[in-house]
């Protein structure tokens, strides 16, 4: 007999897929248009979940929700110390369910489980970060250059928050938004990817369970050109904060700004991983190995462009060659995998395309360079770490996001080359620097036009850390500080202390009281 756990997922008899429901006004509903669609475990490619295919109707009962809790007393008039005090509740049963959550985000999006493990236990973090800051959001005291005159600002939620993810990291890409945006007090509607909701949708429990008032946070499931864009041009949503590819962050933000929204965007990369002949060749050997094949490549901070000084070029490929064959690929919930497979199926076609383009351009194919037909890895979208050599900076693949396990070799001579070649991408998200001088370090931090640059490390991140890009790598910042900043708005307050009106005739301005 079917049974309803508190996330409002009825568990049907054994064997038979689980049937979600979405987060709208603090209950779990069914979609409006009464139907759903499967979502595929990438190792079997088989159905797993089912997911409620929200439509309009149910994103603007969402948004509506949203904007009632914005204003209702339970949330406004809540202090921020409490807010911070749910903010750290979450965390906590976040932790005790990371294991969980692991699990689940594994089987949606074959995501390693050896990498979703340490991601969840340290998702908390931002919810503890981020609580802990909301009761430090504070205004300032202007000595303003007029007599008569107490001006101070305040720092103001912007109201409901519509929040994007993709399909790579859903949890924490959503973390990233969810906590600062509920610090500074907004509410918000989350639209995860249509191939990676069910642990969005199992994670919604866990507000309830915190204590968030009824639509603080909404969880609407469904496709990004039926749901997503009609949350983004919801009249009553003020900020849209989206994690995504290039292509669809610029219609994000063409549509956001016909409503005048704010807009954070998180969007792809090329980032180059520079490798120079005086580092610890073991080190980023190491390093990018993590650039590219860690999380299959389907990340975007992934080092896809390995740039490599002539001197050790031979020797360091040989190296990489000799690690990236041992890769063991599989099944991602074995923890002791280490490449699993791509998420989607368009996905997986769009990774081949892209060898065959890298083929057809010239390149050499060192390694891989086509589906992986191992035992290990069942029916599902692998395609094995593939490896070219003799890549020239302007060929597309080393141009455009692949968002999979394909590196692109490319040597330089020197440092001013090295930064030519690394900075000749439309991207910006990151990059990496392997060297033990640290005036190259340095230099190249400076020089590299990328949101974040690693030396001697990749693929590095905290909740204390701004991350965001440069170029069309994005908009706006996630984590740290500056998070807050992009849910906040600042209003500046005049008080007339002396009733002494000036001449009202004219704006009062400097020199005229
Ligand atoms: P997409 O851009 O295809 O989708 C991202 C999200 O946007 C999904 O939820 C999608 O929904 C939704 N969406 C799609 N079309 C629209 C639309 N017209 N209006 C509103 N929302 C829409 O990206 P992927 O999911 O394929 O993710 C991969 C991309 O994400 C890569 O380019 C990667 O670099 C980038 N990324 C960036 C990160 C960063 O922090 N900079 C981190 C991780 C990934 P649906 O899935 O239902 O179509």
């Amino acid at each position: 007999m079917a049974t309803t756990t508190q996330a409002g997922v009825t568990s049907a008899h054994a064997g038979e897929m689980k049937k979600h429901k979405m987060l709208i006004g603090g209950k779990w509903v069914e979609p409006s248009t009464g139907n759903w669609f499967e979502s595929v475990n990438p190792y079997t490619a088989k159905p797993w979940a089912l997911i409620p295919r929200g439509a309009s109707e149910d994103i603007n009962r969402a948004v509506a929700a949203a904007k009632k809790a914005f204003y209702d007393p339970a949330w406004r008039n809540m202090s921020a110390t409490a807010r911070g005090h749910l903010l750290r509740k979450l965390a906590d049963l976040i932790a005790g369910e990371a294991e969980r959550l692991g699990q689940i985000e594994t089987t949606d999006n074959g995501k390693l489980i050896a990498e979703m493990g340490g991601q969840v236990k340290y998702i908390p973090q931002w919810f503890h970060y981020f609580g802990g800051l909301a009761d430090k959001i504070e205004g300032r005291v202007i000595p303003i250059d007029k007599p008569g005159v107490f001006n101070f600002t305040r720092e103001e939620p912007v109201g409901v928050v519509a929040a994007i993810t993709p399909w790579n990291s859903p949890l924490l890409l959503a973390t990233w938004k969810l906590a600062p945006a509920l610090a500074a007090g907004n509410t918000v509607v989350w639209k995860p990817s249509e191939f990676a909701s069910v642990s969005a949708l199992e994670f919604g429990e866990l507000f309830e369970r915190a204590g968030f008032p009824p639509g603080v946070v909404n969880i609407v499931a469904g496709f990004g050109t039926e749901v997503g864009e009609t949350l983004v041009t919801h009249k009553d949503v003020a900020k849209v904060a989206f994690t995504g590819g290039d292509k669809t962050g610029e219609h994000v933000y063409s549509m956001a700004a016909r409503g005048l929204k704010r807009v954070t965007l998180e969007l792809g990369g090329k980032s180059a991983n520079i490798v120079f002949d005086d580092a610890e060749l073991d080190e980023a050997v190491k390093g990018a190995i993590s650039g590219i094949f860690a999380a299959t490549g389907q990340t975007c901070i992934a080092g896809s462009r390995l740039l490599l000084h002539r001197p050790i070029y031979d020797q360091f490929v040989e190296k990489l060659l000799a690690m990236a064959r041992t890769a063991k690929m599989g099944n991602p919930i074995d923890p002791n995998t280490q490449v699993g497979p791509i998420t989607t199926q368009p996905q997986y076609q769009k990774v081949l395309d892209y060898i065959r383009i890298a083929k057809e351009e010239g390149a050499t194919c060192q390694l891989g360079g086509g589906p992986a037909k191992r035992p290990e890895c069942g029916n599902g979208w692998f395609v094995e770490p593939t490896i070219f050599t003799g890549v020239k900076p302007n060929m597309r693949i080393a141009q455009e996001e692949v968002f999979g396990p394909v590196l692109s070799i490319i040597p330089f001579d020197d440092e001013e080359e090295a930064t030519r070649i690394a900075n000749d991408s439309m991207y910006g998200l990151s990059a990496g620097v392997w060297t033990t001088s640290i005036r190259r370090a340095l230099m190249m931090s400076e020089r590299l036009e990328a949101g974040t640059v690693w030396v001697n490390t990749y693929r590095a991140v905290s909740y204390m850390s701004p991350f965001g890009g440069y170029k069309r790598s994005g908009i706006g910042r996630e984590s740290g500080m500056e998070a807050i900043r992009e849910y906040l708005q600042t209003k500046s307050v005049w008080i007339d202390t002396v009733g002494n009106a000036p001449n009202p005739f004219i704006m009062r301005m400097g020199g005229q009281g």
